[in-house]
């Protein structure tokens, strides 16, 4: 049916809306912190790096300010010898600052230093620059006296108290200090710091730094071969080297990026400049990040799963509100089958398809609810589905409308086919009595058969008229939708609603046909025959609607008002002096069931004091093969002194058999018989028939004649009185008082 398990359209878009914003906050918050974490590295970096170059100035400065102070001794002392005595008390101050050696150049390029070497250094470049005046650190060189190990010379020139220089006072300093002071932990040991000149030689490096790095001379080069990306670097670092500011950039080695900070030392001359280089691997950022970032992405992945868990909570909420709705619209709550909206539904997607509607209940279902309660009225609705069900085939639908109602879409090839299928199904379902025990159970089905399926409510409403085509006979199970049928029903219902109405309105007249001497030709007698005038002024003649009365009851109420008002016309027509002659009067055969009829035609006749012998009654003859009690009620007639006749003698097959023991006063031969003047079989029958019930003593009335041929063949037949258009049709009142006065015979 409905497609009730799709998810729906809302909770889509607010689950798509949903992912939009959580993957952008990922990636946004992501870069995010990334970009934080890079700016903390980079300031811490620069925090190092500014750190690291301020230890190593206050180094490089300490150990200066010592050679200057010794440099104004030595100067005071003013020659050789004290110079010697002096190196003799400069043994403290390299245990104290921890130098290799301190050491004075002569002039001449001899030294003398505190561990007691002498040799000739005028070649060294810091004697030269001393010479001439310059304090200067050497780049890191290889210790050519004593253990050999990575040196820096400091270098300051000694000047007399004339202010003639003396010579070169130096101190031997062990590279490995400063690269103790680089060592400094950073990042987690990552980190790691570089001494460089403004060449990019190296000075010195942290133990911690890359091998190839230890192993490199100039940054540039290590650099260089470190990554084919680090033109771009390069340049700027050499930028950076040339200047003096504090600067940071990049480069690429070992297949990821390092950060530095370079800050120059500021050394005492200004064509000796030395940086430091803090540096740092991208790899820091990671190590930074990385917990952040995943403590990040694990609360964005518990919002996904509390809004995905969210989402299918609430789509699961929908999905029992649309099936629980989706019961109350489709489903039958009694049957659990489907209902009618869903039948309709189904019908529709079938638009095209020949077949046929059937519409069916129980009759008097009520009683089953009534004596058995109401519990087993609905055991007996779920097992009539139940067997509507196994008796449909794939392609067909049913549902339960309510109550005792059910419509079935059955496909068969016409309604040949169909009748025995819907037999069977009636049949099991009459079945049900026994199984459950129950009142009887008589099912009733009308059929449509349709191929347009736009108006199924129509289509259900032709089936149950064609319903109603058996409803109450109890003769057959189903009947066909056929639009005469169903005219005929719709009017007997109109019928049925005036009937009270047209009573009290006086809509029903009596219209009297006479009966004539066939002799004299004067009047007889005459046959109330009724006619109902509608409001509209139609005239319904009584065929259309005494076969209906007798159906629904009515005509016992209708033959008693004919009976009341001819007796009151005749004391009418008493009052007024007027010659009385006999008015028959028909009584249905259903009026007859009635005991107590008699005694109420007795009391009706006896209210106007009127003798029975002016309201003979007409019984039909097929009344007479109904009712075995026929003869004990002619007799109870007889008694009350009314005449009898027997109707429409002829027209059924059993007249003469049931004469013996009617004893009817007179019979009337129906206009069947009186046709068969002319043909000669038929009035040697006509002459043995008259004869015969002639000898019984009855007299006879000839009905339907309407030749002078016939006139005159049943005037030689003794036939007592003639009824027929021949002399007259059935005439209102008026015109009947006409035709009686004129026929009077006096
Ligand atoms: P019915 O009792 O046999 O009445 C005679 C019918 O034959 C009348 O029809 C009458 O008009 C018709 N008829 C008389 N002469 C001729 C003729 O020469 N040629 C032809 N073709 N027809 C002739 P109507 O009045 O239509 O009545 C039809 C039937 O309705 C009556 O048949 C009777 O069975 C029934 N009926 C009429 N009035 C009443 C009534 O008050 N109570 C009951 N229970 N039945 C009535
Ligand atoms: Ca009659
Ligand atoms: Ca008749």
């Amino acid at each position: 049916m409905r497609q009730y398990n799709k998810l729906p359209k809302q909770a889509l878009v607010i689950l798509g809306i949903a992912l939009v914003l959580i993957i952008s906050t990922v990636l946004w918050s992501s870069s995010r912190i990334t970009q934080d974490v890079t700016e903390e590295v980079q300031s811490t970096l620069r925090d190092v790096g500014t750190q690291n170059a301020l230890i190593l100035r206050q180094e490089i400065r300490e150990n200066f300010n010592l050679l200057y102070s010794l440099a104004d001794e030595i100067g005071q002392a003013g020659n050789a010898e004290n110079i010697t005595a002096i190196t003799g008390q400069l043994q403290s101050f390299v245990i104290t600052y921890e130098f290799k050696r301190i050491g004075f150049v002569s002039p001449e390029g001899e030294v003398v230093t505190t561990d007691g070497y002498i040799q000739d250094l005028s070649s060294r470049e810091f004697f030269i620059e001393g010479m001439q005046g310059l304090p200067g650190i050497s780049n890191t060189l290889q210790d050519r006296i004593g253990t050999p190990e990575p040196i820096n010379v400091f270098s300051i020139p000694v000047y007399d108290t004339d202010n003639n220089i003396l010579g070169v006072l130096f101190a031997t300093f062990r590279n490995q200090h400063f690269q103790e002071i680089l060592s400094v932990q950073s990042f987690n040991n990552q980190g790691f710091s570089c001494l460089v000149n403004q060449d990019g030689e190296i000075i010195s490096c942290s133990s911690n730094a890359p091998s190839s790095l230890l192993e490199a001379s100039s940054v540039y080069r290590y650099i260089e071969d470190a990554d084919s990306r680090n033109d771009r670097p390069l340049r700027d670092l050499s930028k950076v080297l040339s200047g003096s500011s504090p600067a940071s950039g990049s480069f690429y080695g070992d297949g990821q990026k390092y950060y530095y900070h370079a800050v120059a030392l500021d050394n005492l001359r200004n064509d000796r400049q030395w940086f430091v280089l803090t540096i740092v691997p991208d790899q820091v950022l990671s190590t930074r990040s990385t917990p952040v970032l995943l403590q990040v992405r694990l609360l964005i992945l518990l919002i996904i799963l509390i809004a995905a868990g969210g989402t299918l909570a609430y789509v699961h909420s929908i999905q029992i509100q649309r099936r629980q709705l989706f019961r109350l619209a489709y489903v039958d709550p009694l049957t659990g089958g489907d209902n009618f909206a869903c039948f309709k539904e189904k019908m529709m997607r079938h638009n095209g398809d020949r077949g046929f509607y059937v519409a069916l209940d129980l009759q008097d279902f009520k009683i089953i609810n009534n004596t058995c309660g109401v519990a087993k009225g609905d055991e007996t609705l779920i097992e009539v589905w139940k067997i509507i069900q196994s008796n449909i085939h794939l392609g067909e639908f049913s549902a339960h409308i309510n109550a005792d109602r059910f419509i079935l879409f059955l496909r068969d090839k016409d309604c040949r086919t169909l009748g025995p299928r819907l037999q069977c199904l009636c049949q099991d379902l009459c079945n049900l009595s026994t199984k459950l025990n129950i009142p009887r159970v008589f099912p009733l089905c009308g059929v449509y058969e349709t191929t347009d399926h736009r108006e199924v409510e129509q289509n259900y409403g032709k089936a149950v008229q064609a319903k109603y085509l058996v409803k109450g006979k109890r003769t057959a199970h189903y009947a066909f939708y056929d639009e005469l049928d169903i005219q005929q029903l719709s009017e007997d219902r109109l019928m049925e609603d005036a009937f009270d109405d047209a009573l009290k309105n006086g809509e029903f007249q009596l219209w009297y046909q006479p009966k004539v001497d066939p002799v004299k030709g004067n009047i007889l007698g005459a046959e109330a025959l009724i006619r109902w005038k509608r409001p509209d002024g139609t005239m319904l003649s009584p065929g259309k609607f005494i076969p209906l009365f007798e159906k629904n009851g009515n005509i016992t109420t209708l033959d008693e008002y004919v009976f009341r008002t001819v007796c009151e016309q005749q004391q009418k027509w008493l009052q007024n002096g007027a010659t009385l002659y006999p008015i028959s009067v028909n009584i249905s055969r259903v009026s007859l069931y009635y005991s107590n009829v008699v005694d109420k035609y007795k009391e009706i006749l006896g209210s106007f004091r009127l003798d029975p012998k002016y309201v003979p009654l007409e019984i039909t003859e097929s009344a007479t093969i109904d009712n075995s009690d026929i003869s004990s009620l002619i007799e109870q007639f007889h008694e009350a002194g009314f005449t009898l006749l027997l109707d429409d003698f002829g027209s059924g097959y059993s007249s003469l058999s049931s004469l013996n023991v009617m004893h009817f006063d007179t019979i009337k031969l129906d206009k069947s018989l009186i046709d068969y003047i002319g043909d000669e079989n038929g009035e040697k029958l006509l002459l043995h028939i008259t004869q015969l019930l002639q000898s019984f003593g009855m007299t006879i009335t000839a009905e339907g004649v309407e030749t002078s041929a016939q006139v005159e063949f049943l005037k030689n037949l003794h036939c007592d009185d003639i009824q027929g258009y021949f002399f007259s049709k059935p005439l209102p009142l008026m015109e009947f008082e006409a035709f009686a006065r004129k026929h009077t015979g006096l």
